[in-house]
């Protein structure tokens, strides 16, 4: 492993102009910002992360969780994810938010992980995670093993001939629903990305996950108003009940009007190379009355153009009861 300077900043103002001179955020880049660390240090640990500087963002003002003018609501880059699952509105308006947090890793990771970093999280691929194995997306043009190799865990949504690594995170798909927006500050200024526009397809340069450029700082993340009468929850299907990835999940926001849907969003998790969500399959189901007919629709309409790998065939029929059934709760609960 390479040496690194483990710098603390004396102030957030003296962090901020660091990140404007340096090399950051993308991976691979020599200067990396420490949030909570559970995933990078992890992958120090195992030799796949080396930056060369790290520097702690822990005392920047960025902790904080706050209701907008609009009503809608600002979460801080480092507001610890066990913070924001237990936050009353978040509980209250935002449900599939911190049932999706609690959903994930533990309480003690939760505890240390942070918006910003659950947000670029990196994949459980595991030839991604052990550096004796060629990849993709740890070196370019290297190769990946996982197509015909050890794939049950990995996307059937989104892949290339380059890559077929899923997003992990549950946080992120309960985002990708609720249609939030990662806001960024960097050496051209500050900039608002839809969660949608933000993580990026494998396609040729898997190494590349997201929109950030060297020296971008995630600042916090806005979520619009909810929307009133909405019933919101998270499913996640795994293969343990806790200390588990999904197979498959959803995140569902659902208003019922004078018994039909009024309004839908829905993403998934577990089978996408990015929190997957389907406009085409939302637009099915407005209007319609909450039937099971109605769900499989738009469940097939989501799956639609899904690649199973050698071992993961049985996501399909798993991801597809995993959105009926969780459309089915949102619409029984309503
Ligand atoms: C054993 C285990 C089990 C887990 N299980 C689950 C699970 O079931 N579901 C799930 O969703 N997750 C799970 N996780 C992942 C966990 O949620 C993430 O590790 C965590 O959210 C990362 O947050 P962090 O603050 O620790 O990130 P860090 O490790 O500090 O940072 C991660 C990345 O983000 C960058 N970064 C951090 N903050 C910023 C910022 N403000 N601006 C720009 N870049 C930034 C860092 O440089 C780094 O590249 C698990 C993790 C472990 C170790
Ligand atoms: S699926 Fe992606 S992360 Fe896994 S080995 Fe292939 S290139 Fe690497």
């Amino acid at each position: 492993m390479k040496t690194f300077d483990f710098l603390r900043p004396p102030d957030p103002a003296a962090a901020i102009a660091a990140q404007g001179r340096s090399k950051t955020s993308q991976q691979g880049a020599e200067i990396r910002f420490l949030a909570g660390g559970t995933t990078l240090v992890d992958l120090m640990k195992l030799n796949v992360e080396t930056p060369g500087q790290l520097v702690d963002i822990n005392r920047l003002p960025l902790d904080k969780i706050e209701r907008l003018p609009d009503g809608g609501l600002k979460i801080g880059a480092t507001v610890r994810n066990s913070a924001l699952a237990q936050h009353d509105v978040v509980k209250k308006d935002y449900a599939c938010l911190s049932q999706a947090i609690l959903a994930g890793a533990s309480a003690q990771l939760r505890n240390r992980a942070t918006t910003a970093g659950n947000l670029l999280q990196r994949t459980r691929c595991v030839y991604f995670r052990d550096p004796a194995f060629p990849c993709n997306k740890r070196v370019p043009g290297s190769g990946c093993p996982a197509i015909e190799g050890h794939n049950r865990n990995l996307a059937i949504l989104g892949t290339s001939t380059h890559c077929i690594a899923n997003n992990p995170s549950d946080m992120c798909v309960a985002l990708a629903a609720l249609e939030a927006v990662v806001h960024i500050e960097g050496s051209k200024g500050k900039r608002a990305v839809p969660i949608a526009d933000f993580h990026l397809l494998p396609g040729e340069t898997p190494e590349r996950e997201t929109v950030l450029e060297p020296g971008d700082l995630i600042t916090h993340v806005t979520l619009p108003p909810p929307s009133p009468g909405a019933k919101s929850l998270y499913l996640k299907l795994r293969d343990r009940a806790s200390y588990e990835f999904a197979l498959a999940s959803a995140a569902v926001i659902l208003v019922m009007e004078g018994g039909r849907v009024q309004r839908v969003r829905f993403a998934m998790g577990g089978i996408g190379t990015k929190p997957w969500r389907s406009s085409e399959a939302e637009a099915a189901l407005e209007g319609q009355a909450p039937e099971a007919a109605t769900f499989q629709r738009a469940a097939e309409i989501i799956l639609r153009g899904a690649k199973p790998q050698s071992e993961n065939g049985f996501k399909v029929e798993l991801a597809k009861r995993c959105i009926a059934h969780a459309l089915k709760l949102a619409a029984s609960a309503a």
